[in-house]
């Protein structure tokens, strides 16, 4: 009989439920613990912390495999890592990465400023145009990068042209899936390789880890893993510890978010001091159609253009009690950044103004707080703004 799939909540707080012995603890035991003792005589690996055996990483590896649909998948120490062990995975000196242009600044700077220095040439593409995709290739292009929602503009890319040209011409499609979470998008179901998340961000959801992972195939995840033994990213056990408890409410939290962050945008697309609202959730979101197809929530990340530019943004931003005025996403408080003073610092106003994102422009990451709450102070806020 074949046997019934579980549901996202259920994996995301059992991964496979397993039969338990009497007297035993209902939350997985820490295991802060270096090194493992091992059979004298064996060959097998021995059990070390930084080969990604300890149970509590190999756990919550487990895990996520289940939520993105994934052979396999392994975390690290950071979003970072991650990613830079993943391309490292599939590419080799003499390769061309082609990537979107519209990715977190730490990877661009990565692909920028220490690819090629390893042979790795990496190009550029704007990821909304499908047909740049195709004429961008190279013959010795081996794999494309991009990220779903983008950041800030929440742009939302369709996956399954991309794939279909990586298909035909052998290419690995990696996808930084941060934005989305597994309960939101899933993109091996969408035709790409390899998956990465910055699980700092809604995977742990509480603000207070640093870390990564990687989800695909055994043979590109094993590659990972490899690559993480010698270059030293492994997840120190507490932070693994602190993302499966994290990853317990994961859909709970993140359907939420999708609630209010719809409530809130549509809120503020009646304001008049907002010029401009940045919400796949909303009908004038360029992607909406897209999104509605293919997105399981509209998620919780909203951008807002106030009129009266950085001025305006900055007494906003003081009139603010709720939201944290600080970088990052994911978690259960509301966030605001400025992508002017983060993402997009190396770029000039014109430059900004030009990829959509003037200077009165903010990024929120919408919490767990009552939506109500959240909209009363974005009320009184606009009113002193
Ligand atoms: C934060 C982030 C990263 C980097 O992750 P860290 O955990 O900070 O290393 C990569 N991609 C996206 C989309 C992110 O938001």
């Amino acid at each position: 009989m074949k046997r019934r799939r579980l549901g996202l909540s259920t994996r995301a707080i059992h991964g496979e439920p397993k039969a338990r012995a009497d007297w035993t603890a209902v939350a997985p035991p820490l295991y802060q613990s270096a090194t493992f003792t091992n059979p004298v005589g064996s060959s097998a690996e021995v059990l070390y912390t930084r080969y990604g055996n300890n149970p509590n990483q190999v756990d919550i590896g487990k895990k996520l495999a289940l939520l993105e649909g994934a052979d396999a998948a392994l975390f690290l120490a950071s979003g970072m890592g991650a990613t830079a062990l993943a391309h490292l995975a599939v590419l080799r000196p003499g390769d061309h990465l082609l990537a979107s242009e519209w990715i977190y600044g730490g990877v661009f700077r990565l692909f920028r400023e220490e690819f090629g220095k390893l042979g790795i040439d990496v190009s550029f593409v704007n990821p909304t145009q499908q047909r740049t995709w195709k004429r961008a290739l190279r013959k010795t292009t081996r794999a494309v990068f991009l990220e779903t929602p983008t950041n800030p503009l929440l742009r939302v890319i369709d996956l399954e042209p991309v794939a279909t040209v990586c298909k035909a011409e052998g290419l690995a499609l990696i996808v930084d899936s941060t934005f989305a979470s597994p309960v939101n998008f899933r993109p091996l179901e969408h035709g790409a390789d390899l998956v990465i998340h910055s699980a700092t961000k809604y995977l742990n959801g509480h603000t207070d880890v640093i870390a990564g992972a990687v989800a695909g195939t055994d043979q590109v995840v094993d590659e990972v893993r490899r690559l993480m033994q010698v270059w030293g990213q492994a997840i120190d056990p507490f932070a693994a510890w602190l993302i499966d408890r994290g990853m317990r409410t994961l859909t709970v939290r993140v359907r939420r978010q999708n609630e209010i962050g719809l409530a809130v945008a549509e809120w503020c697309a009646k304001q008049d001091g907002i010029s401009k609202v940045h919400y796949p959730g909303l009908p004038s979101h360029p992607d909406h159609e897209l999104a509605k197809r293919t997105l399981g929530g509209f998620g919780g990340m909203l951008g807002i253009e106030l009129k009266g530019g950085v001025r305006g943004a900055e007494r906003f931003l003081k009139g603010l009690t709720i939201a944290a005025h600080a970088p990052s996403l994911g978690g259960v408080e509301t966030l605001v950044s400025e992508p002017r003073l983060t993402s997009h610092a190396s770029l000039t106003a014109e430059q900004r103004a030009q990829a959509g994102i003037p200077d009165g422009f903010l990024r929120f990451s919408l919490g767990l707080e009552d939506p109500d709450d959240l909209i009363a102070d974005f009320a009184q806020a606009l009113a002193r703004h």
